[in-house]
């Protein structure tokens, strides 16, 4: 068995249930701002709409077509006008509130902490994600995440998953070889094809069991994060 030294973890949707705490406040928000009333819609269609626009914004994002504003900025706005709500007027400030209350959610993909208070004497533990500084901290803070980790790369080094620069930037901030590294995340392109270009070693974190044809299998693949620390302990 290879000598595991740093596992380097994803943060959404690995970690943190990115699916739940954003519904939560999308919810909370679609109520605030009486969007039943003024759209006609109910919260499913409205949850709908918002999640396939705002997949494709992170698919241009991580083909580097767009930066960072543009999702911030045009996401919900193109949600109310394909929810055929043709003014913003009252709404200026969704997107806002929106993100200054999601990273404040603290819902954790089942077995995060268990799994990670086993690993934690045994390994170092740090995070690599493509998402900002900004966001990223209050959610590792917030769901008292941040004690576990050394480390935490984000895109504000100036790079995504799966660029090998993001790799190579978090091997030397932790000061470790790939050899001793292993990548645990839920992407099979960010984080899976990401860390296998750099000769790192993958967990694929694959709880909804999705097919792929990667041309390299995962290192290992796990349904639910409780089956990690026996892959490498
Ligand atoms: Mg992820």
């Amino acid at each position: 068995m290879t000598a595991y030294k740093h596992l380097f973890f994803d943060l959404d949707h690995t970690l943190w249930d990115y699916d739940r705490n954003a519904t939560e406040v999308l919810r909370f928000l679609f109520d605030k701002y009486n969007l039943q009333e003024k759209s006609g819609s109910s919260v499913e269609a409205f949850l709908e709409i918002y999640q396939q626009i705002n997949e494709q914004y992170w698919i241009r994002f991580e083909e580097g077509q767009i930066g960072k504003e543009e999702i911030r900025e045009e996401r919900f706005p193109l949600t109310f006008k394909n929810l055929g709500i043709n003014s913003l007027k009252g709404l200026e400030d969704f997107g806002e509130e929106f993100l200054n209350l999601t990273p404040h959610k603290t819902n954790l993909i089942p077995y995060a902490r268990e799994v990670l208070e086993v690993l934690k004497d045994k390994f170092h533990l740090h995070i690599i994600t493509n998402g900002f500084q900004d966001v990223q901290l209050p959610k590792l803070e917030g769901s008292q995440l941040r004690s576990y980790f050394r480390k935490i790369i984000t895109s504000d080094c100036g790079f995504n998953k799966p660029d090998p620069r993001i790799f190579l930037y978090a091997m030397e901030k932790a000061g470790c070889e790939p050899s001793e590294a292993l990548m645990i995340g839920d992407n099979l392109q960010a984080d899976v094809f990401g860390a296998q270009r750099m000769q790192i070693d993958q967990v694929y974190f694959n709880p909804i069991k999705e097919k792929h044809g990667l041309e390299k299998n995962p290192t290992f693949e796990v349904t639910c994060l409780s089956d990690i620390p026996s892959l490498l302990m």
